[in-house]
This record gives structure tokens, sequence and C-alpha cells, in this order.
């Protein structure tokens, strides 16, 4: 039985209200058939192509079930990228802000010690990479006995090679009496296989044939060589004018090389890959996120999962070594409703894999012959002035959820001998505001944050700059909310 609108299901009115200030009016294909079951508490397999929703699929329904007064971790959902968990912990939190949830993440290159501290306070969801995850469960910071949910998110890569080792050994920590699901917008009959080993009695869920998104992207490609890659890149931007591009190469260095010879033309553009330190990594998505520069050049580590709005362009400089891969590079563009292209540059030695791709898909890759140079030479006024205007920052989807609420910063935590409740209690006190107005709080020795709903966010600031809390009186100001 489908479900037509998120009423249906008797969230609780904060994650209704959440979700209807996020913008989803109606549930996605995959909501729709996810949600019921997975508030059922059964265990799932779940394939449904990129873009499609998948993480607000699995977040509801356990956001909904949720106990907001336990303190350990009840939720865990494994990423297999840094940059991945990351979306996934501000997907949550988005979701779960108006029921207070507190959701964090765990990756490696971050100092040990920050998410140490975070792991002391109350936190509802860890997303986190499984290196670091485990990490954390071998050093005793991270504990999981009221765990109840364990998502493992573009599970086929998961539980490849490269991660399962790990991933099993999170398994073995975890308790039996949980909920299992597994997501992907490619999940191959082996890895299903596998993954009963450790669920229980899952159902399979498929919106679509294959994992890949025919109705919203167009696929070409261009036959080329090595050397004549980067003049058919030029040619072919030029002509398709993107507002936001990711391009995909093979290896860091090509990375490197072509990220450079790129800002050397003067496009703004940047780069992602694993030999770079995380920081950068993270400043990087973010401004991509705001649009900030229009073109990025990375490797597969932005491959899976990575859900950018405006992406309209993908190009793989490099074909993909694996098919799936191909299905989630391509599933960068035409994301939620919007349209996109995947352009490919095939070179002589790679017909073979892209033989194999289009099997696979089972979508023809249309070949289409470069640009002519009148083409180019008509269409090049355009493209040189929007290299050279400065891009329009983009606000984020979560901006009128996030309007309501302001972040006040408290110059005093723990070492003041402060706790949650004392400022519950003091803030649900002024006049006008109730402890219903009171979102996250986070406190660390020398300083709190808390979050302030519906508004209230300047009458509560003004409040408490003259409002002891325990006989002290703290300096209080607006503090940025992410
Ligand atoms: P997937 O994991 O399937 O690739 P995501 O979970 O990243 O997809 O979601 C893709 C985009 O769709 C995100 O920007 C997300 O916020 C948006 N989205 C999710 N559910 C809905 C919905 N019901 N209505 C509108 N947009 C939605
Ligand atoms: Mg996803």
């Amino acid at each position: 039985m489908e479900k037509k609108s998120f009423q249906e299901y008797q969230l609780s009115e904060e994650l209704e209200r959440a979700i209807n200030s996020l913008g989803y009016e109606e549930p996605t294909q995959v909501q729709k058939s996810v949600i019921p079951q997975a508030l059922k508490n059964n265990d799932l397999i779940v394939r449904s192509q990129t873009g499609s929703g998948k993480t607000a699929a699995y977040g509801i329904p356990i956001l909904e079930r949720i106990d907001w007064l336990e303190n350990k971790p009840q939720a865990l959902i494994l990423t297999p990228t840094r940059e991945l968990a990351v979306q996934v912990r501000d997907e949550l939190t988005n979701i779960g802000r108006f029921k207070r949830i507190k959701a964090i993440a765990l990756y490696g290159r971050q100092p040990i010690s920050i998410q140490k501290n975070e792991l002391k306070q109350k936190n509802h969801v860890v997303v986190g990479t499984p290196g670091r995850v485990m990490d954390h469960i071998e050093r005793g910071t991270l504990v999981l006995t009221q765990l109840r949910y364990l998502v493992i998110d573009e599970a086929d890569e998961m539980l490849n090679m490269g991660f399962l080792s790990q991933v099993e050994a999170i398994l073995k920590q975890l308790p039996n009496e949980r909920v299992t699901m597994l997501f992907s917008a490619t999940l191959p009959e082996e890895i299903k296989q596998l993954a009963q080993q450790f669920m229980n009695a899952p159902m399979e869920i498929e919106t679509e044939d294959t994992g890949v998104t025919v109705d919203k992207i167009t696929h070409i490609q261009y036959n080329t060589c090595e050397e004549e890659k980067f003049d058919l890149f030029k040619a072919v931007v030029t002509i398709e004018n993107p507002d936001s591009c990711i391009v995909f190469c093979r290896t860091k260095d090509r990375v490197d090389i072509l990220c450079s010879r790129l800002r050397d033309l003067g496009y703004p553009c940047n780069k992602i890959h694993g030999g770079m330190e995380q920081d950068d990594r993270l400043k990087t998505m973010k401004d991509l996120r705001r649009g900030a520069f229009r073109y990025l050049v990375t490797t597969d580590v932005a491959a899976r999962g990575i859900d950018i709005e405006g992406i309209s362009l993908v190009i793989n400089y490099d074909v993909p070594m694996k098919k799936e891969g191909y299905v989630h590079r391509t599933g960068r563009t035409g994301r939620a409703g919007l349209e996109g292209k995947a352009i490919t540059f095939v070179t002589e030695k790679e017909e073979r894999y892209i033989r194999e791709i289009t099997e696979y898909i089972g979508v023809e890759i249309l070949s289409a012959t470069p640009p002519i140079e009148e083409e180019i030479e008509q269409k090049k006024p355009a493209f040189v002035k929007k290299l050279a205007d400065a891009p329009i920052l983009k606000s984020s989807k979560d901006e009128q959820l996030n309007k309501q609420i302001m972040k006040l910063h408290f110059n005093g935590g723990k070492k003041k001998k402060l706790r949650a409740t004392n400022f519950v209690g003091v803030i649900s006190n002024i006049p006008g505001v109730t402890a219903e107005d009171i979102g996250i709080i986070t406190i660390s020795d020398t300083l709190t944050y808390v979050d302030i709903l519906n508004n209230k966010g300047p009458l509560v600031l003004k409040a408490m700059k003259t409002t002891p809390i325990c006989g002290k009186q703290l300096k209080v100001s607006e503090a940025r909310l992410r």
C-alpha cells in the first residue's frame, strides 16, 4: 500500500514541521516504499537511483523512533567517505532539528580528541566512516550498548574488499537486537547474499530496473585520445557553459594536473582528492555547495552520495574503471527532479569499458562529434563572461528551516559546573518562552551553545544578557548556525 503524503505516516509534529520547512512536499518513490517498513522495524535491502532521497528514506523513520531521553547512540550510519558522513549528519540534523536530535560525524584525519569530547555528550545518531568508528569502539569512546539501528549507506562499496573487514569488525560489536538497513543505487547480487549473514530476514526494495537515472540525465560520449582531451574539454565546456560542473579523473595526480591547468586559464576551479588535508576537502565541499566556484575536479572520492544542488554537468575526463562507478559519478547531476548531462571522454583503450557500462546501465550513451570551430567562437563570449563573473552564491535548502533558529553562545560550561538542565530551566522561565523553544544544547568545558527555535532567538538573546544562570551572569552572543 502506497502512502501519498508525509502526514499519513503519523510522524511526530516535530519531524513533520522540519520536513515541511525543508520543502519536502511529498515522499519520493523510495521513501514511500521504505518509510512504512522501517517504521515497523523490518530489515531492508534497498536499491533506488541516485538522487532519489535515500537519506531521508532511512533518516525519517529512524529519527521518529529515537528515544530523546536516551543519552547513548541509538543509530549508526556507515558511509564510505568523510564528506558523505558530514553531509548525512547535516541532513539528519535538519530533519531532527525540532526533535532536538543530536547527530555527530566521526571520520578520519580530524583530531580524535575533538570527537572524543563530542562523544562524551548526549548523541542520538552517529554517522561515520568505518576506520574511525572502529577506532572509537576500540578506545571505548563510542558505546554501542543502546544501538538499535544500523544503516550501511552505499552498501555495495562498503561491503567491497576495501572496507569489508572493517565493517565486519564493527558488526561484531553491535547488539544483535537491531534493525539493519542497506542502501545503494547499485547492489550486485553477491553483495545481497553477503548481507544475509548479518541481517534478519531482510525485505528487498527496488524502485527501478537499474540504478542509473535515465529520465533526468542525458548520457553523451566523445571518442578522443589522451593528447586531445584537454582541448576537447575546453571546447565542450565552452559550448555547455555550466554553472556548476564536476569533472572526474582517474588518479590524484591527474586531478592535480588538470586543476592547475584550468586555474592557469582562469577557470573558477577547485579540487578534492584523498591526498589532501581533510580541512581543505571539507572547505572545498562547502564552497561548492555555496556556488563559490564552478568546476570541481576530483577522483572517485566524490563519486558516491554527494548531493549538491544545481550540478548541471558531469564530465568523465577518464572513463570510470567500474561500471557501478559510472552510475554514481553521473548521478551527481540530475538530482531531486532536476535535469542533467553526463559527458564521457573515451580513448581507444577505454572502449571496452564503455561497452560494459552501456550494457550494465541499459541506456544508450549517445556518441557526439567534437564541437566545430564556428560554434565554439559563437558561444565563447558568453562563456568568457561567466568565467569572469563573480558567482552568485546559493542559499542552502535548509535556509527556511534555519531562519527560525538562532544559535546562542554562552561563555561558560562544565568548568563552571553548568549542565543542560540549568540552561533549560532559566531560558524556559523567560516570559513568552517554553522548553519547546529550546533546541540542541552543546556544553564543553568553557562554553555552551544553545539552539533557540521558533523565532524566539532575539527574545532569548536579549533576556539572557541580564539573566544569570546558577547565580552566574554569562556573556551571551549569537553564533553561526553551522
Ligand atoms: P540519494 O541518497 O538517493 O542519492 P539523497 O538522499 O542525497 O539521495 O537526496 C537527494 C536530494 O533530494 C537531497 O537534496 C534531498 O534533500 C532531496 N529530497 C529528499 N527527499 C525529498 C522529498 N521528499 N522531496 C523533495 N526533495 C527531497
Ligand atoms: Mg545517498
